[in-house]
C-alpha cells in the first residue's frame, strides 16, 4: 500500500462514491478501510483497489440508547461485501424499532453518509450504510 495514503484520503473516497480497499499481492484477499498489511497472510506486498458495494447482512444489534447527537433507535450492522471484508455500518431502514432476526442474508447496498462529530470526535466523518436491495 502506497505508505502515503491516509484516513483523510480514505474518507474523500466515500464522499466520491468509492469503497476503498487494499488487495494483497501474495494471497489476492481484499482489506477494508485499507491496512499496509494483509489481514490473512500479513503480506506487506498490497495496492489500493476499489471493491464493489454490495454485500450481505451476517449480524446486527438495534441501538437503543444512542451517544450525544444520534435519534435512536438505529441499527448498526456487519455486513459481508462481496469482495470478502466485513464492514461495520448503519442500516437505513424506515423503522428501526421492528427490525427483527430476519434480515440476516438480506443483501444491502453500501453508501457513506457524514456524521457531525462530537465531543469524542473532532470532525465529522463518513459512516458506511447500507440499503435493502
Ligand atoms: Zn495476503
Amino acid at each position: 500500500m502506497p505508505a502515503d495514503f491516509t484516513f483523510q484520503q480514505y474518507q474523500q473516497e466515500l464522499t466520491d462514491g468509492r469503497l476503498t480497499a487494499t488487495v494483497c499481492g501474495k494471497c489476492e484477499t481484499y482489506t477494508t478501510p485499507p491496512q499496509a498489511v494483509c489481514r490473512n497472510c500479513g503480506g506487506t506486498d498490497t495496492k489500493i483497489t476499489e471493491i464493489v458495494k454490495k454485500g450481505t447482512i451476517r449480524t446486527f444489534t438495534v441501538i437503543r440508547v444512542g451517544p450525544e447527537g444520534t435519534q435512536p433507535p438505529y441499527i448498526v450492522a456487519l455486513v459481508e461485501t462481496q469482495d470478502g471484508p466485513w464492514v461495520m455500518g448503519n442500516l437505513l431502514v424506515t423503522d428501526p424499532g421492528k427490525i427483527g432476526p430476519e434480515i440476516i442474508g438480506k443483501e444491502v447496498e453500501i453508501s457513506s453518509q457524514v456524521v457531525k462529530g462530537d465531543i469524542y470526535a473532532i470532525e465529522n466523518l463518513n459512516v458506511l450504510t447500507f440499503s435493502l436491495v
